[in-house]
């Protein structure tokens, strides 16, 4: 971080449709700002307040963004300025602007607003000349601000922009849908009704799609993909007909605003509902979500994401060569990217003139593998039964199982792998309660609709155990396996699965019924397993603690008080650092930095001295094992004792809250993908002589496999955790963003 002390003032505005995680950007932009030595300004209600100038422009403070992160909206308005959008508009924002000293922006919004920013820098030098002639500013004020640093963060919920993989908004909207959608389930299944819902999404189905995923929607339409059919009524009326035959007591159909049929005709809800109707008498019902999709509390990852690129943002504004093309700060594989704003906006306009032109196959591949792969997980797990068989194809006994302690996500892995092992032609097999349960024989055959209903439910229908089989066991193990001829084996779960896999893995010359495909799926809460960036259960946990830290966090209005924060996460620190990224947390204590007395000193030195300059609010976090002696109740009684009655101190122990409640969209997702591609693996290692172990993960954007055998390498045996964490790296910003001694 540069010490630097810059003399630039900044202006930050948010701009167009709101997007929950605005407030996180605009939080982030302000302080980066600040500790960079730059002063900021917000304008207010956007373009408009640009224009209008006087009191709509506002230099801000460190304690102007505290206790902004939990809300949704901007708290410096959004707007769309008519004004803007003429010449004569931005020669008024032009002059605002020199007249505050202001030369660089940050604008948050979405394309429209973005294309408005890129103009008005492009014009900023003429009218900056206009305006000198005019006497409207001096020679001085315009030599001094020559041009316009100008850098774009996307706010919107419908994640439709080229040059970042997820747009800030898009996460929390997938949230208000999939509790809308968990909500209208349970109804639709009481009166075993159908339902249409309706999503947002003109010209990006993403959110369609991926709540369609997240909530086990029965048929979904996106504008990037119309039905193959002409005749797709009948289509999907046959399919949804089939999952009641099966016994499924509800259909659920998502339909974006943009879906369109192949002739490029709008596939409405209400058209929807009349074929249900007419064609299936089924008692139909649509459901517009509209701007319920906007509101509420941002999610764990919009506040996060709108941290990490506000503070992208500033350094853009601050570093940047003023004759360089501006960027758009976006994020790719949880890295930050820059990349030249008017392309981006150029080449999403573009996949919407494609659409249009009903270009879907280039508008698909646009999108990229993700998406596509979704959209082909999402059409297996519509239908309502399983495809029979391949003639002459081998029919394998695959079975799965879960491990250690639960993660919500777990049904959704459970639900995905069963159903899409089916749907290959092959037998599915679960064993309850773990490892224990393969032991006593606890086995049972699947059927496509034992899992119906699974996809949203929290904990594990299966049951789970931190059993890890060892001596005479393992040969007890193999007996079973053999016994009811296993040949493949999902782990769904934590550490203690990863262990046994490995054993089995590499005992399988002693023991021949382990020389079978094994694949370990990530689902833990703490996020301490190898090869894949998140494990399921990781953000449904983060976005429990932050929840629950917004309720604390209001708990102390009327008091001066210092709350201690104690999460899960055993070794590893995703959670505790991450919730306190989200939640505004002034400390994060964990283990993998220490915990140390000259540390606690510094930290009480730095509360009492805010309280004292009139701060009411204090939020430390602690992970569980951060350090033996120095424990949440040592640190409280420390603080307590310290600050002499200055503020009082409380401590908050979330426990096991955290490992229940129904699984994120997120998560749901992320198990849902790699549950289809470990029973892919395992169908794949089948016909080897020596088949492959692997556990399963998310890297890099990619879905990925690593060897069993690369475990020992990969993981901290002391702590159970991975040597590497691609997350310790956003310590730092944690820091910047937490400087102490101001009033949050
Ligand atoms: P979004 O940013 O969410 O796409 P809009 O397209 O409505 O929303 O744009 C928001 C505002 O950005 C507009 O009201 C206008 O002030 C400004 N803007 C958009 N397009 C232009 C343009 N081509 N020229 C100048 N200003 C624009």
């Amino acid at each position: 971080m540069t010490t630097k002390r810059h003399t630039s003032k900044i202006g930050v505005l948010t701009s167009g449709g709101d997007a929950p995680g605005m407030n996180a950007a605009l939080r982030a932009v302000v302080r980066s700002a600040l500790q960079r030595g730059a002063r900021v300004f917000a304008i207010y209600e956007g373009y408009q307040g640009m224009v209008d100038g006087g009191d709509y422009i506002r230099e801000m403070n460190w304690g102007s963004v505290g206790g902004i992160l939990h809300q949704g909206g901007t708290i410096i308005g959004s707007a769309r300025s008519a004004d803007f959008r003429t010449r004569e508009g931005r020669r008024k924002a032009v002059r605002n602007l020199v007249l505050n000293g202001i030369d660089r922006l940050i604008v948050i919004g979405g394309d429209g607003s973005l294309t408005g920013a890129n103009i008005f820098r492009q014009e900023w030098k003429e009218l900056l000349a206009e305006l000198r002639e005019a006497g409207e500013i001096t020679v001085a004020q315009a030599k001094a601000h020559p041009n316009l640093i100008l850098a774009g963060l996307t706010g919107s919920i419908d994640n439709d922009m080229i040059g970042t993989n997820m747009t800030i908004g898009t996460d929390t909207a997938l949230h208000r849908i999939t509790e809308a959608m968990d909500a209208i389930t349970s109804t639709a299944s009481s009166h075993q009704r159908a339902f249409v819902i309706e999503v947002m999404g003109r010209h990006c189905g993403y959110l369609a799609l991926m709540s369609g995923l997240a909530a086990g929607a029965n048929w979904v339409f996106i504008p990037e993909s119309p039905p193959e059919s002409e005749n797709w009524e009948e289509e999907m009326c046959q399919a949804l007909h089939a999952g009641r035959e099966t016994g499924r007591r509800h259909s659920i159909v998502i339909v974006a605003e943009g879906a369109r049929d192949r002739n490029g005709i709008p596939i409405t809800s209400q058209y929807i509902k009349e074929v249900l109707e007419d064609r299936l008498a089924e008692d139909t019902r649509v459901t517009i979500l509209g701007h319920v999709q906007r509101g509420g509390a941002p999610s764990a990852f919009d506040r996060i994401l709108g941290t990490l690129m506000g503070n992208a943002a500033v350094e853009e504004v601050l570093t940047a060569d003023p004759d360089s093309e501006p960027k758009l700060i976006g994020i790719r594989e949880n890295n930050l990217i820059r990349s030249p704003l008017m392309q981006c906006v150029e080449q999403t306009r573009h996949i919407a003139e494609l659409i249009e032109a009903k270009e879907y196959e280039t508008v698909l591949t646009l999108r990229g593998g993700n998406f596509r792969d979704s959209l082909s997980i999402m059409r297996t797990l519509t239908r309502a039964q399983p495809r029979s068989p391949e003639p002459g194809q081998k029919r394998l006994r695959l079975l799965i199982l879960h491990s250690g302690g639960p993660a919500p996500g777990m049904n959704t892995a459970a639900r995905a792998a069963v159903r899409l092992g089916l749907d290959r032609g092959h037998t599915m097999l679960a064993a309850y309660n773990g490892f224990q349960g393969v032991l006593d024989g606890e086995i049972r055959e699947m059927d496509w609709m034992s899992v119906s209903g699974w996809v949203s439910r929290g904990g594990a229908e299966l049951g789970t155990s931190r059993k890890n089989p060892d001596g005479t066991e393992l040969a007890r193990l193999a007996e079973v396996f053999k016994q009811y001829e296993v040949q493949g084996v999902m782990i769904i779960g934590g550490s203690s699965g990863y262990e046994t896999a490995y054993k089995l893995f590499t005992r399988s010359d002693d023991f021949p019924a382990f020389n079978i495909p094994i694949v370990c799926l990530p689902a833990s809460i703490n996020n301490d397993l190898p090869g894949s960036e998140h494990s399921v259960g990781s953000d449904t946990a983060l976005n429990s603690i932050v929840l629950d830290v917004d309720k604390i966090k209001q708990s102390a209005v009327a008091s001066r008080r210092c709350f201690v924060v104690e999460v899960m996460g055993r070794y590893c620190g995703y959670l505790a650092l991450l919730s306190g990224l989200a939640s505004g947390a002034e400390r994060v204590y964990m283990h993998e930095e220490g915990v140390t007395l000259h540390d606690l000193q510094i930290d009480l030195n730095n509360l009492v001295h805010g309280f004292e300059q009139g701060k009411r609010l204090g939020l430390m976090i602690r992970g569980e094992y951060a350090d033996p002696f120095y424990t949440t109740a040592f640190i409280v009684s420390l603080f307590e004792k310290e600050a002499g009655g200055l503020f009082d101190v409380r401590q908050a122990i979330l426990g096991h809250v955290q490992q229940g409640g129904a699984p994120s969209p997120f998560d749901r997702i992320q198990a849902t993908r790699l549950a289809a591609k470990g029973i892919d693996f395992l169908i794949r290692e089948a016909n080897k002589i020596s088949p492959g172990g692997a556990f399963v993960g998310m890297q890099t954007g990619q879905v990925t496999f690593t060897s069993l055998g690369d475990l020992t390498r990969l993981v901290d045996p002391d702590f159970s955790r991975p040597r590497d964490q691609w997350w310790l790296r956003l310590q730092e910003l944690a820091k910047i963003l937490a400087e102490p001694n101001f009033e949050e």
